[in-house]
């Protein structure tokens, strides 16, 4: 994965659009697929704000195992109702192997990696054997080169579509849920070819934080964002603090591109 390989950078295609370019690709969704009715309003109101990639998780890491898990196989099938009426790429997190091959027959998009899972080397091998782009989320605690190395995992299978997503690191502060490490954007920049991209939603933990970080990510020279947003934050089945509105995603969106362009 390094920079070495393709100093240019490179560009990964979703569905013809591109990963990497010098266009800000944003993917908006739900954190978690919850009801066929709630999946078409997130599906309209991400392709309104101008999103051409929609996220939702139907398998959810959660903290406690009597939280919310997902709806699983019957979520994806939601997720793929709602967003092949908006002609939306789709994201949803893997967390299992076993599910794999159920994420190629349902034709997922983007197949993500989560934060906990990063240093999972059996699925990230098994992600590098497919022909899928991979969202490499880092660890809650995760060095560059411990990010680096498990890209690698994927990319020595064959699989060099990847992409990196900084979504905040664990320090001593607990005024937020994480620390949104800007630091590591140029960082990785320089060490890969690969895109890299900023979930600020997870970094924050509050939705009033998620247009700063945002723009701090963008200014930073990050290739997109990862934005959780919800027909109605406040009913939430996940994550309900720091998602956006619709018309909260609608505006941050309208102030991306200057951003982009200035630096
Ligand atoms: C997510 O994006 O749905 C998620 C669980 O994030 P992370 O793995 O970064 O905690
Ligand atoms: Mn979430």
């Amino acid at each position: 994965v390094s920079r070495d390989t393709h100093p240019a950078g490179s560009t990964i295609q979703v569905r013809g659009i591109p990963l990497g370019g010098n266009q800000i690709q944003v993917i908006g969704g739900p954190c978690s697929i919850e009801t066929q009715i709630q999946m078409d309003e997130s599906a309209a109101g991400v392709a309104a704000a101008g999103c051409r990639m929609m996220r939702g998780g139907a398998f959810k890491p959660r903290t406690s195992p009597y939280a919310f898990q997902g709806l699983g196989v019957e979520g994806l099938e939601m997720f793929q109702t709602a967003a092949k009426r908006h002609n939306l790429p789709i994201v949803t997190e893997l967390m299992d192997v076993r599910m794999l091959d159920t994420f190629m027959a349902y034709d997922v998009d983007v197949i993500q990696i989560g934060a906990r899972n990063m240093q999972n080397f059996d699925l990230l091998k098994e992600v590098g054997r497919v022909n899928k782009p991979i969202i490499l989320k880092r660890g809650l605690s995760a060095t560059i080169n411990e990010w680096l190395m498990a890209a690698e995992y994927i990319a020595a299978g064959g699989n060099h579509n990847i992409i990196f997503c900084e979504r905040g690191i664990r320090t001593f502060e607990t005024a937020y849920r994480n620390v949104l490490d800007v630091t590591a954007i140029p960082v990785l920049k320089r060490e890969t070819h690969l895109p890299v991209i900023v979930d600020p939603s997870h970094a924050g933990g509050k939705a009033w934080m998620v247009p700063a970080l945002a723009q701090a990510a963008v200014a930073a020279g990050a290739d997109g964002l990862l934005i959780e947003m919800h027909p109605n934050p406040a009913e939430a089945w996940c994550d309900a603090d720091q998602a956006l509105s619709s018309q909260q995603l609608t505006d941050l969106m309208k102030t991306l591109g200057a951003i982009a362009q200035a630096v």
